[in-house]
């Protein structure tokens, strides 16, 4: 079988209300979906991610598009590989790795459908017939996130998530209130996404004690990992690793270090459903629980990811989700979230049914007004409110 050629279609589409963090505000997803075509009419689904807008993520793709076209799709390590090195990309891994992601994605569910059995055959088979995730409740006043946490928990979700690293006094009033409502039972998880200088994130997991936090997810700058271990060691709120473990590189250096008690990535930041398959296993062999985070993709993601998810060990705790966020999606099987939980895809491939008709409507809606930033100040009102109170200078991971 040859690859004879790929399609990337971008398309937008808005949240249900917008997303909150540190680091700025988010009104939907843009995202673009990969389409790889081959000699015997077999085509894959994928979807690549802004990295970090989507003109660097297609730039990329275009480059990438030449290196596979011509290649046999079973072969995706030595694609990776050659994209890596013949394509030059081993130095600029970050912004590689969503651009491959999204293709090698593609592959996997070209190889599934021609075997015509699901991608998680190919790794190892199902250990699990269901993928449970975590609800996600948006940053606003304390008694509404504690009532929406409520309904989450009601509606069977076992972990409840939120965003922190906005507000000293806020983040502290959110976890109190939260916990409070929906009780000792629920697991709760807040992740600062690096806003916290060591001592700070101290301070403030200290105060949070009480509320038995799950974990706090990148409090700290993410190439900070010596500092990570050691906050580690000065908190008895538990440590996840998200942004620390970017590459599985990265990854395998945090668990050397035992600077996390969780560590968490996904086919983007590590580069492919196959990379992904890895990073588990570095972790299992250290250990370690592992959990799917995402940066927020669409439901071609969710299937795809579900593939490794299904077939690994040490996913043991609850999932990242943006799909109860989206207003809507690009695929006919959209994913409908029972006790927090969705089914794994036992159809060919990694699951996924393109409508059409909507991939049209938000590539005009991408067309018409650009993307979605995961930076954009605007959307996130507590930037909007203590810009103006603390004239506080942008937020920027390095400092
Ligand atoms: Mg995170």
């Amino acid at each position: 079988m040859t690859i004879t050629d790929l399609k990337f279609t971008t398309v937008s589409i808005p949240f249900r209300e917008p997303e909150i963090w540190s680091g700025g505000g988010r009104l939907g997803i843009t995202s673009t979906i990969v389409e790889v075509f081959t000699d015997e009419g077999i085509t894959g689904i994928g979807e690549a991610l802004p990295a970090p807008t989507p003109e660097v993520t297609l730039a990329a793709l275009s480059n990438i598009r030449a290196l596979v076209l011509g290649e046999n799709p079973f072969h995706i390590e030595r694609i990776v590989n050659k994209i890596y090195s013949l394509g030059g990309f081993y130095s600029f891994v970050t912004v590689a790795n969503f651009a491959i992601g999204g293709v090698e994605m593609a592959l996997w569910d070209i190889v599934g459908k021609a075997l015509r059995v699901p991608t998680h055959i190919l790794f190892g088979g199902p250990l699990r017939k269901e993928v449970a995730y975590m609800c996600f409740i948006q940053r606003k006043s304390p008694d509404l996130m504690a009532e929406e946490a409520t309904q989450a928990v009601e509606k069977g979700f076992r972990t409840i998530y939120t965003k922190v690293g906005l507000d000293y006094e806020s983040d502290i009033a959110v976890v109190q209130a939260i916990r409070k409502a929906i009780g000792p039972k629920p697991r709760l998880r807040v992740d600062a996404n690096e806003a916290w200088s060591p001592g700070t994130a101290l301070r403030i997991l200290r105060e949070m004690e009480p509320y038995n936090l799950e974990y706090v997810e990148q409090p700290i700058a993410m190439r900070d990992i010596d500092q990570l271990r050691v906050l580690r060691m000065r908190t008895n709120v538990p440590i996840a690793a998200n942004q620390s473990s970017w590459t599985n590189r990265d990854l395998y250096q945090v668990l050397a270090m035992g600077a996390a008690d969780v560590v968490m990535t996904d086919p983007f930041q590590a580069g492919g459903l196959l990379a992904f398959k890895k990073a588990a296993g570095i972790a299992e062999s250290a250990g370690v629980p592992i959990v799917y985070h995402c940066v927020g993709p669409l439901a071609i993601s969710t299937y795809a990811a579900m593939q490794v998810i299904a077939s690994s060990t040490n996913f043991l705790l609850d999932n990242q989700t943006y799909n109860h966020m989206l207003s809507d999606d690009v695929v006919i099987n959209v994913p409908k979230f029972k006790r927090g939980r969705l089914g794994v895809p036992e159809t060919p491939g990694i699951g996924v049914e393109l409508d059409y008709d909507k991939v049209a409507r938000y590539a005009e809606l991408y067309e018409k007004q650009g993307y979605y930033s995961a930076y954009d100040t605007q959307a996130n009102s507590f930037s909007r409110e203590s810009s103006k109170e603390d004239n506080k200078i942008l937020w920027f991971p390095y400092q």
